[in-house]
């Protein structure tokens, strides 16, 4: 090569090279966002809890199966059962506003009582746990009133997290660990993601029993666990 063209050589040979790793920098970047699109995704959210016996559990199957989800916390159920939730939120679950009370009257009296309802709940979890939160679940799906409590509360930075699929334990009286099986794949069926309804509060200890072969039947099928 003639002396002349060295220098130009150079810079060409090294622009390249800038070139060569910022493609592969974008394409590492870009490539899981388009797998992502195209991946079968399922969201576990559990409402009503803490409870004692329910969410250590759930909490216990979820680390084994090393999967997370997202709970929408009563936090007038929380006293006493602390430790549950800060559990929660070091597994690296997400913690959500559900109600203070969950007593639909008086959450839903007015729009002060239902901004003052979100608000009390977050406090309980922002104190106990550090977190604050940013997702919200109507107690019973938030009525006729919901879009207006709904603006009030994107408002406030709150993303509103409702369902499309039900294992079944609020539905089905007395449901076995095997309907709440039966009950989640029945309803999830054609849902993208899935936002599957599950409940952690003192009454519901099937479900916890049910949770193992819900993740794998999931797991079997292909499916990512996602939290909000
Ligand atoms: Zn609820």
């Amino acid at each position: 090569m003639h002396k002349k063209y060295l220098p130009i050589t150079l810079v060409l040979a090294v622009l390249l090279a800038l070139l060569a790793v910022m493609g592969y920098r974008t394409n590492t970047r870009t490539a899981p966002t388009i797998g992502l699109a195209a991946e079968k995704q399922i969201y576990l959210t559990f409402d009503d809890g803490p409870s004692t016996v329910v969410t250590g559990k759930v909490l216990d199957v979820l680390k084994e199966e090393g999967v997370k989800a997202t709970f929408f916390i009563v936090s007038d159920r929380v006293a006493g059962r602390e430790d549950v939730l800060r559990r929660a939120a070091k597994e690296g679950h997400t913690l959500g506003v559900h109600s203070a009370n969950h007593v639909y009257e008086q959450i839903y009296a007015s729009e002060e009582a239902f901004l003052s309802d979100v608000e009390r709940c977050a406090k309980v979890i922002k104190r106990v746990t550090g977190v604050t939160p940013d997702v919200y679940r109507f107690p019973g799906g938030g009525g006729a009133k919901r879009n207006t409590y709904a603006k009030l509360l994107q408002e406030k930075g709150y993303r509103v997290v409702a369902w499309n699929a039900v294992c079944g334990d609020e539905e089905i009286p007395n449901a076995s660990a095997e309907t709440l099986l039966c009950e989640s794949v029945k309803t999830a069926r054609g849902k993208q993601p899935v936002v599957l309804l599950l409940h952690d509060s003192a009454p519901h200890k099937e479900t916890a029993a049910a949770l193992p072969a819900i993740i794998a039947h999931f797991k079997s099928q292909g499916y990512t666990f996602c939290k909000f």
